[in-house]
Parts: structure tokens; C-alpha cells; sequence
């Protein structure tokens, strides 16, 4: 049993996919509509995108790279900075004109930006030439909410069908089809939504309350990607630590983590995002016991200052994060760490932003995420005053950068020598190079034949760089 409502993705929709398919055969007469997606953000809309890709060649499309000859542009955005948004409405305003040479051209737009009502606003205003718009509640429903706006475009014989979704219910949608990016690596969301409510953060409000999959489901669907051949599977979620909360099954995180890695074969397991307040020492000793899980954590701590972590809301202090960080390294001694910074947090002094870069150099991360703060409508933070400039906060970022790079550099340089077992992820023609992967996270280059993609190598480092490694197999 679970609490939160579940949709099974099955019959229904694959009508509405049926539907559109005899639309384009039938009344457009186009025997090969094409279908171009374009992802922003985090890897939960990269997992998103390839469910709705899953659902598009349902509908009879073929996937193209090149928007300039699609039938059915579809934008999955972000909304987690400003940034991010604007990217996204300049190329959704590139794209209008493509209506003019192809007036059957459907514009689509889903994602976080859009469960924002001011963004819908500003749609309306200036961007009524998208077709559909619709939010991350109503995933499973694109078929029939796509299969409306092309009825609305033939009935009002407009150039564009203005549909806007709206829904709230946070669900749990089983059985997507689903068309992965990529044959050994594979993102496996294990839950939704995020009861955490950082100050500065909107997914909280453009994803819905956290709630997690039945362990049974995570576990089938674990099963086949190992034996569809996935090596490298990513579990994903906003707060992994927490998962189980509110299932009427006895587990936890690291129970499913265990449950994950009692499959034979050779196969890694990593996980992302894991919140500090929840990371238990429990979470450790089964990594530190496991035979498939990474060692690598991201463990995102966002500031070093006690004073801004208590404003950011995350329940957690620099001790507090620095103690589970020893506590991983005493079980772990070769573990990975890595971490989301945002600089320039509302009222953050620059004492408080030497706190970091003192917890950088006391943690030693292989590498970071690093974001300048941008203020979310709708979120506590973007209330608060914010006196610094932007000017001044990347310089602070600059500096922070160069005390990383330094770090990362050290680290890499103290693998020479070192032997690590890596999957041969891709290949490079050009230097007769694969691209590996240690358990660590880290990439290394070594000569070998194209073959080898895909096998675990045992690989002795030979030389080090800022952000990978040299090596040879052994
Ligand atoms: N759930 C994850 C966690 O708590 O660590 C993070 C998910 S969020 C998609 C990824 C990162 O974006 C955050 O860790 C944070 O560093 C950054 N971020 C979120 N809101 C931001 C904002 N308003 N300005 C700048 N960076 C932000
Ligand atoms: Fe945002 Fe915090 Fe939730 Fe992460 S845990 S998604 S930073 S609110």
C-alpha cells in the first residue's frame, strides 16, 4: 500500500496515442511526423524527457535532433534559476517562426517553469503561440492532453490551440514507456516532490509533496535494466534519504539500497540527491558492506556558514555536516564526496562566505556545483533584503572556484599510482581513447579499442588533470 495515489500508465493514454497516430496518417497525411525534445535542468527532467519521448513514439512520431523539421517541438524546462528560464523562453521565441514554414508545427511546453502562475502569465501575454502548456503533475496525461489541443487547433482552425493544464494532485505514475538516452547508464527515480522547503528553492512548490515508489516496483524496474544490460543505474530523487516515508512497507533508504544490490553481476549503483539532515550513519556502514554501490556521495551542503544554513532552512550545521563526513571516511576510506554550492545567499557577509571555503578544504570534494543565489518568486529567500552586488558575489564565486580547483587537482594528483576499476562508458575516434568512469565518479582516459565499451577495466592511473584522469588498463 502506498498513500499517495497511483496511476498505472496503460490503456487509456495508449488510446489517445492511438488517436494521434490515425490524426497524422489520416487528415495530415504525414506517414513519418517527427518529434524533437528539448531537456533543461536536472536529471529528473532528463528522466521526465524520456518518458515523454517513450509516449511520442507511441503516438507513431520519430524522435529528430534538428527542430528545424519537427512536427511537434516539445520544451521540458526548469525553473530552479533565473537563468534556467530565460534560456528557455529565448528558445521558445526562436522557435515561433518555424510556424510559418510548417503551420502544422504543435508547440508544446511542460515542466517546473510552467506549475508557476506567473509564468503562465507571462506565456499568455507573450508567448500565445505555444499549443499546449502543462506541469509536472500531469506527465501521464500527455496523450490525452495532446490529443485535445490538436481537436481545439482543427475545430478553432487557429495557429495556435492555447491549452493550459493545470492539476495539483501529486501522483505516482507506474508503467511509462520509456526511451533511455543512453544504453548503459540509466536514471531510475525511486520518488517525487520535496517536503524540505529551503528558503531559496521552488521545487518544493512546482514538484509537489514528496511521496515514494513501492519498493516492489523500484526493484522490478531495477531488474530489467540490468538484464536490458545497464551497468551504471542512478536512483533519483530530491531527498533520497528519506525514502519510504509514507508507504505502508517497513523500509528505508538504505534497506532498498541493500535489496538493490543483492542482484549478481557487475553493475554500479549510485544515488542522488541525498539531504545532510538525513544522511544516517546506517546509510554508510551499508555502502561501506555493499558489493554495487558507489563510493561517491553528493552531499549537497550548499553554504558553510551556520548563520546563512539556519536562514537557507536546511537543519543541519557546518559540525553536523563535517561529523557525517568523517564518519563516511572512518567506514569508506576511499569515498567520493561532492556538493551544490550557492554563493550569495540574501544577507550572506563575506565572513560567512570564508566558512565555505573553509569547508571545502576541510571535506576535500572531488568537485562542485556551483550557483550564484537567484531569487524565486514565491519562496521566503527572495523576501529578504540582499544588499551584495551582483558584481561582488562572482567575485566571491571566482574565489571559490580557484580554492576547488586546487582541491580537485591534489585529489586527482594522489591517484597516480593507484589502480581503480572503471566502466568503459564511450569512445573517442580521434585519440583512440575510452572515457571511463570510476566507482568514485571520476572520469578517466585511457587508449583501448572501441569493444571495450560497456566492461568493467582494471585501470593503473598514469597522470592526472584538473577534472579527470590518465591511465593505463592492467
Ligand atoms: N534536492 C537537492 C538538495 O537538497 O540538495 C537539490 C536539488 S536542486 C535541483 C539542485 C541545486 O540547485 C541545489 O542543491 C542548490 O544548490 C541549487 N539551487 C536551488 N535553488 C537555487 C536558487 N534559488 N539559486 C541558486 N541555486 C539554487
Ligand atoms: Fe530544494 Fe531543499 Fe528540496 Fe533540495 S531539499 S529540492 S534544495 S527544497
Amino acid at each position: 500500500m502506498n498513500l499517495s495515489p497511483i496511476y498505472k500508465y496503460g490503456e487509456e493514454q495508449n488510446s489517445y496515442c492511438q488517436k494521434i497516430k490515425d490524426y497524422y496518417k489520416n487528415t495530415l497525411k504525414i506517414e513519418n511526423p517527427k518529434a524533437f525534445v528539448k531537456t533543461y535542468g536536472c536529471q529528473q527532467n532528463v528522466s521526465d524527457s524520456e518518458k515523454y519521448k517513450g509516449m511520442l513514439i507511441n503516438m507513431g512520431f520519430t524522435l529528430t535532433e534538428n527542430q528545424n523539421e519537427a512536427d511537434v517541438i516539445l520544451f521540458n524546462t526548469c525553473a530552479i534559476r533565473e537563468n534556467a528560464e530565460n534560456k528557455a523562453f529565448g528558445n521558445i521565441g526562436w522557435v515561433k517562426n518555424l510556424k510559418k514554414t510548417n503551420p502544422n508545427l504543435f508547440i508544446i511546453l511542460c515542466g517546473c517553469m510552467t506549475e508557476q502562475n506567473s509564468i503562465i502569465e507571462k506565456i499568455k501575454l507573450k508567448f500565445s503561440f505555444i499549443d499546449l502548456v502543462f506541469g509536472t503533475h500531469s506527465v501521464h496525461k500527455f496523450p490525452k492532453y495532446f490529443y485535445e489541443t490538436i481537436l481545439n487547433k482543427i475545430t478553432n482552425k487557429k495557429s495556435s490551440a492555447k491549452n493550459y493544464i493545470k492539476e495539483t494532485e501529486d501522483i505516482i505514475t507506474e508503467d511509462f514507456p520509456a526511451v533511455r538516452n543512453n544504453n548503459l547508464k540509466a536514471f531510475l527515480p525511486i520518488m517525487y516532490g520535496c517536503n524540505n522547503f529551503c528558503s531559496y528553492c521552488i521545487v518544493p512548490y512546482v514538484r509537489g509533496r514528496e511521496r515514494s515508489r513501492n519498493s516492489a516496483e523500484i526493484i522490478s524496474e531495477f531488474k530489467k535494466l540490468l538484464e536490458n544490460g545497464y551497468k551504471d543505474i542512478t536512483l533519483l530523487g530530491q531527498n533520497v534519504n528519506s525514502y519510504g516515508k509514507g508507504l505502508d512497507e517497513n523500509i528505508d533508504f538504505p534497506e532498498l539500497l541493500k535489496k538493490l544490490d543483492a542482484f549478481e553481476g557487475d553493475y554500479t549503483i549510485r544515488f542522488m540527491t541525498s539531504h545532510p539532515k538525513d544522511a544516517t550513519n546506517k546509510l554508510f556502514d551499508v555502502i561501506s558492506e555493499s558489493k554495487h554501490i558507489a563510493h561517491h556521495i553528493h552531499l549537497p551542503v550548499q553554504c558553510g556558514s551556520n548563520r546563512i544554513l539556519e536562514k537557507m532552512n536546511r537543519k543541519y550545521t557546518k559540525e553536523s555536516y563535517l561529523k557525517i563526513i568523517d564518519y563516511a571516511k572512518s567506514k569508506i576510506p576511499d569515498i567520493i564526496f561532492t556538493s551544490d554550492i550557492i554563493v550569495g545567499f540574501p544577507g550572506e557577509t563575506y565572513e560567512d562566505f570564508l566558512e565555505t571555503t573553509d569547508l571545502l578544504k576541510k571535506v576535500k570534494f572531488a568537485s562542485l556545483f556551483t550557483f550564484i543565489y537567484s531569487p524565486r518568486e514565491g519562496t521566503p529567500a527572495a523576501k529578504l533584503p540582499d544588499p551584495v552586488t551582483k558584481h561582488e558575489k562572482t567575485t566571491w564565486l571566482l574565489e571559490l572556484l580557484k580554492v576547488q580547483e586546487e582541491i580537485s587537482e591534489t585529489l586527482h594528483k594522489k591517484m597516480i599510482g593507484k589502480t581503480f576499476k572503471v566502466l568503459a562508458e564511450s569512445f573517442l575516434p580521434e585519440t583512440n581513447e575510452l572515457l571511463c568512469r570510476t566507482s568514485g565518479n571520476i572520469i578517466v582516459e585511457v587508449k583501448g579499442e572501441k569493444d571495450k565499451i560497456g566492461n568493467f577495466l582494471s585501470v593503473l592511473i598514469t597522470n592526472s588533470k584538473k577534472e579527470s584522469l590518465k591511465g593505463k588498463i592492467i
